[in-house]
């Protein structure tokens, strides 16, 4: 534990997090899912490790079967208020996605690469020095 580690918390802040350590990336994802959780025109998550990732309270867990990757999706929200928390994609369980709107310090947290640009919203205008995927990466 450093005092770079980010944190955060939910709306009525019953569910707590921290990373420990630099997250690996920030991916904004303009899929239509990530749409309708958020609430928002897109979501932005803090991409980390899942071992470095500590999360508090009572958290509740939706299995998201109809994903445009076609892989399910465990999307943890706190069970008091809603607020979005942490994506964990059931293929790959060792990274995980920490909704970056909870973050302490969101404003560190500007996205590193756009994915499913494809479903992306016509108004929405993404860097052009930042990398865009129109899928998943890679
Ligand atoms: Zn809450
Ligand atoms: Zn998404």
């Amino acid at each position: 534990m450093t005092g770079d580690d980010a944190t955060g918390r939910c709306n009525c802040g019953a569910v707590s997090w921290r990373i420990n350590g630099a997250p690996l990336a920030v991916a904004a994802c303009h899929c239509t899912n990530c749409r309708a959780q958020s609430g928002a025109a897109f979501s932005v998550n803090i991409v980390a490790k899942a071992r470095d990732v500590a999360i508090e309270g009572p958290i509740k867990t939706f299995e998201d079967k109809m994903t445009s990757s076609g892989q399910p999706v465990l999307r943890q929200f706190c069970g008091e208020c809603g607020s979005p928390i942490q994506s964990v994609i059931t293929a790959n369980p060792a990274i995980v996605a920490i909704k970056a709107g909870t973050a302490d310090q969101a404003g560190n947290f500007a996205p590193t690469l756009h994915v499913w640009t494809q479903s992306k919203l016509p108004w929405v205008e993404v860097p052009a020095n930042v990398p865009s995927f129109a899928r998943d990466v890679g």
